[in-house]
């Protein structure tokens, strides 16, 4: 493995030392683990220990079979004091001690394990009493005190070398209470030694080991960037989530040479906090710059005591409040198409570098009056891709082609037709402009110029001007991933069986073709019943795999409305009454940090209120720049009587140069979505459209699909 080679996902755990399952419900002080690779970050809780471990291990064999490499940090010590490894196996390996500590710990599935009796029989190999002390009142004995200050005489530091650094850092030796470092030290080194055991050459512990191997192991301390994840934790997000969240995001945006040198640095003997020292937390702090920021709890909010609010207020709103959710990576020209520039691009280079010729000609110095003119011709010619090093003597000219770089002495060209040919010499007539075709170096762009805005999709045409100017590398956010979520007890899934009442789930399939097309990663997740519970546990899961849930059914404030009611409970929905014709109420809030669309069950709803509100808000959070939908004022071949006080949307095509609408303005035709090839949006107030007054058409590919 080469020195500096780059993670492709970096994973980091908060371990905990529980000695029985947490919660159902993801909780605090609890495990969570975040992974950052090239798809994005995901977070994830675990009940206990061993749920973990079967996470981390597929992680690991995932990696090994791609061929890629992967970094785990954990927030527990990896080594003791200098002095401890020498009294437990008699020298000071670190890892000699891992194996000597894994055989003595046994820590079930459930998390009932034997930390105090350990701690015990380890404090019986040192003078006096300690260094091991806390555990729950009752267990104590002469060798466990429950109290730090009852112990004596053991001769070990309280501290290593690295927690001498951070005043806040609990000492190893204490087992019970805050932070119980010592217990989760014991229980944590022996799992790692168990992926030692299995992972064997391919595996390696920072400091102790060259970090050249596949999968690297190193601790880290979630408190080093507790400012930046105060900052970035999300509305209604765990702070242990956004701890492993925000540090994982942290050290995936380090550039690849100081990740890996931060690995090699540190304490051979007692090990070290993974970029602890100095200049390495501004490194990191400058890794999170490119990371999103979380969305706040209020920022679905509209403007309090508006009945119905105005179309273009709620997507004013939408605007100021919503930013990218995604974190950031790069890609080579070649795989940019599509993606979303994170930051604007710089041309490196001129384009054209160099002054060249627009045409095939002879080339020489200034221009030429009227009249005729003759002269004679070097030997040498100039191709595209050539140096420019041959000099031209001044009234000499040379042979020249198209895209050549112009060579000294020469700053203009005359077209190869517009000359006479007799043995070395040309003759023409005049005149001929001083820098006739001719390009000048940066005449397209100069180097230094920013080529590519950030929040630009970009297309082919970028990609041409980005390699045109040398941009190779193009930084651009992780795709935003979008899950979709039906609710209704009514819905049976395509394909299956439906009976009496039940009906298709028409949505799903829809919501994931529209959010691909319009560019995102669409995730399914499934149809949930009319039930709270289920639909909270649905969400849980969701919360930690996308970035955005889009949720259709279940919206507005009924019995059955079960998206909305969960939102609410969690303290961080706005109901959205929008004055639009089709749509129900919106249900928008946050679960758990993650941004959720409660869409009306009905297909035509869902679809308009997606296009409308969806479209823009999703092309935000996925850092692209604001898209108003691209209408155009085309003459209508219906009519209709248009009520004030709502904006509404029919369901439209074109024919023969004019728009028609479908027969039906029920929101229930499904058919009249897909006879459609737009919507004819007519204005907030009231309105009457005989034929041929001009109304807008916004074509589906309007609305960015
Ligand atoms: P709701 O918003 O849940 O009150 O649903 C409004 C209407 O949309 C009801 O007639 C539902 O049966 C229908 N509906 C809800 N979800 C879907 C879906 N996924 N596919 C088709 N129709 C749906
Ligand atoms: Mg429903």
């Amino acid at each position: 493995m080469k020195t500096g080679a780059g993670f492709d996902r970096i994973i980091i755990v908060d371990w905990s030392a529980s000695k029985v399952p947490s919660p159902k419900k993801p909780s605090p002080d609890a495990i969570w683990m975040a992974v950052v690779d090239a798809k994005g970050t995901q977070c994830s809780y675990h009940r206990t220990r061993a749920d973990v471990m079967t996470r981390l291990r597929a992680q690991f064999d995932a990696a090994l079979a791609a061929g890629q490499r992967v970094l785990a940090g954990f927030d527990f010590p990896f080594g003791y004091p200098a002095g401890f490894g020498r009294a437990v196996v008699g020298v000071d390996d670190p890892l000699a001690l891992w194996s000597a500590l894994s055989a003595r710990i046994e820590d079930g599935d459930d998390n009932a394990n034997n930390r105090f009796d350990v701690a015990r029989a380890l404090n019986r190999l040192f003078p006096g009493v300690g260094p091991f002390w806390g555990c729950p009142a009752g267990l104590e004995d002469a060798d466990l005190p429950a109290r730090g200050t009852a112990r004596h005489g053991h001769g070990m530091p309280e501290k290593r070398q690295v927690e001498l650094r951070i005043p806040s850092a609990q000492p190893c030796w204490k087992l019970y209470t805050t932070g119980s470092v010592g217990s989760q030290a014991l229980l944590g080194i022996a799992r790692l030694q168990a992926l030692r055991d299995n992972y064997g050459p391919a595996l390696s512990v920072s400091p102790f080991q060259a970090p050249d191997t596949p999968i690297v192991l190193a601790e880290v301390y979630p408190s080093m960037l507790a400012g930046e994840v105060a900052a970035r934790q999300g509305a209604d997000e765990i702070k242990d989530r956004a701890q492993v969240r925000v540090l994982a995001e942290a050290f995936a945006g380090l550039p690849h040479t100081a990740l890996d040198a931060m690995l090699r640095e540190g304490d051979g003997v007692e090990g070290w906090i993974l970029g602890l020292g100095l200049g390495h937390e501004t490194a990191l702090r400058a890794a999170l710059a490119g990371a999103p920021m979380p969305l706040k709890n209020d920022c679905f909010a509209l403007p309090p005591g508006v009945h119905w609010t105005p179309v273009d207020e709620a997507l004013a709103s939408l605007k100021s409040r919503l930013g990218p959710v995604v974190g950031t990576t790069q890609v080579p020209v070649g795989q940019a198409l599509d993606r979303i520039v994170s930051a604007d691009i710089i041309a490196p280079r001129a384009h054209p570098p160099l002054p060249n010729t627009a045409v095939d000609g002879y080339g020489f110095l200034n221009g030429r009056g009227e009249g005729p003119h003759q002269m004679s011709v070097m030997a040498e010619d100039m191709a595209a891709g050539a140096a420019p090093d041959t000099v031209v003597p001044a009234g000499t000219a040379i042979r020249i082609l198209t895209g050549a770089a112009l060579p000294p002495g020469v700053d203009t060209v005359i077209l190869q037709e517009d000359v006479t040919v007799s043995g070395n010499t040309i003759s023409f007539t005049g005149p001929i402009k001083h820098g006739a075709n001719t390009r000048k170096a940066g005449e397209d762009v100069a180097a230094g110029d920013v080529v590519v805005h950030r929040g630009r999709r970009v297309t082919p045409a970028d990609e041409a001007l980005l390699s045109a100017v040398g941009a190779n590398a193009v930084p651009v956010y992780a795709p935003l991933r979008v899950g979709i979520l039906s609710t209704g007890n009514e819905l049976v899934p395509a394909g299956a069986d439906a009976g009496p009442g039940q009906i298709y789930d028409a949505n799903r399939p829809m919501l994931m073709g529209l959010v691909s097309k319009l560019g995102h990663h669409a995730v399914d997740l499934g149809q949930v019943a009319d039930d709270r519970a289920a639909l909270a546990a649905r969400l849980d899961d969701a919360a930690g795999q996308v970035d955005v849930i889009l949720t259709s059914g279940g919206a507005s404030a009924g019995d059955h409305d079960h998206v909305s009611a969960l939102l609410n409970e969690a303290g961080a929905m706005a109901l959205w009454r929008i004055a639009i014709k089709p749509g129900r109420p919106l249900a928008l809030g946050m679960w758990q940090g993650t941004p959720v669309f409660g869409l009306p069950g009905n297909p035509v709803a869902a679809m308009v209120c997606t296009l409308v509100f969806g479209a823009p808000a999703l092309a935000q959070m996925a850092g692209a720049e604001w898209s108003a939908p691209q209408g155009f004022m085309v003459p209508a071949a219906f009519e209709k009587q248009k009520k004030a006080g709502r904006r509404e949307y029919l369901r439209a095509r074109m024919v023969g140069g004019e728009v028609e609408v479908f027969a039906s303005e029920g929101s229930g035709r499904i058919s009249g979505l897909a006879w459609a090839e737009g919507l004819v949006e007519l204005p907030d107030h009231a309105m009457q459209v005989r034929r041929g007054d001009l109304v807008r058409y916004i074509p589906w590919s309007g609305f960015g699909l």
